[in-house]
């Protein structure tokens, strides 16, 4: 069972990714057409546009994930050095980033058909599920650690993506 303490952790991995996912999604490619209210208004410089990424379909989605669980990892890590300040010790950072990437997989738990999937592939703007994880993952150098992967695991590959 979960420790009311680390439930926090839970939380950030899973709702927290999510919102930060949708945060992000404000400052993509489609986004960045809209300024703080919402209104229809081109507020990025040309230099920024130039060196946005732009491209495959996925594009979009995979760089929210990404940047998604990035900032939730960070407002844990704020979130945590506040409550050890205020209330208790944390006994382990890498439990707690366990349970942090442990919440963020869950949340994308699925099964999809043969069909589904080949659908998903063919016109879905997500990755599958699997992919939404472990590529998501396999860019987080806290996550390798937290799991002690090892130097030839593919879920801990030399050259980490990181944009948020
Ligand atoms: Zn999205």
């Amino acid at each position: 069972m979960l420790h009311q303490a680390h439930f926090h952790c839970y939380q950030f991995g899973a709702i927290g990714s999510v919102i930060t996912h949708e945060i992000g999604h404000g400052f993509d490619v489609e986004g960045r057409k809209y300024d703080k209210s919402g209104n229809w208004n081109l507020w990025w410089t040309n230099k920024s546009i130039e060196a946005f990424l732009d491209g495959k379909r996925t594009l979009r989605e995979n760089i929210a994930d990404n940047g998604g669980v990035s900032i939730s990892l960070k407002a844990l890590k704020s979130y945590q050095a506040k409550k050890r300040r205020d209330e208790y010790a944390f006994k382990s950072n890498t439990v707690e980033d366990r349970l942090f990437f442990l919440a963020y997989a869950q949340s994308h738990c699925s099964k999809d058909t043969p069909e589904a999937l080949y659908e998903r592939i063919r016109s879905g703007f997500h990755s599958p599920d699997k992919y939404r994880v472990n590529g998501v993952l396999s860019n987080f150098k806290q996550f390798s650690e937290a799991f002690s992967c090892s130097a030839k695991s593919a879920m801990n590959p030399p050259n980490k993506c990181t944009i948020w």
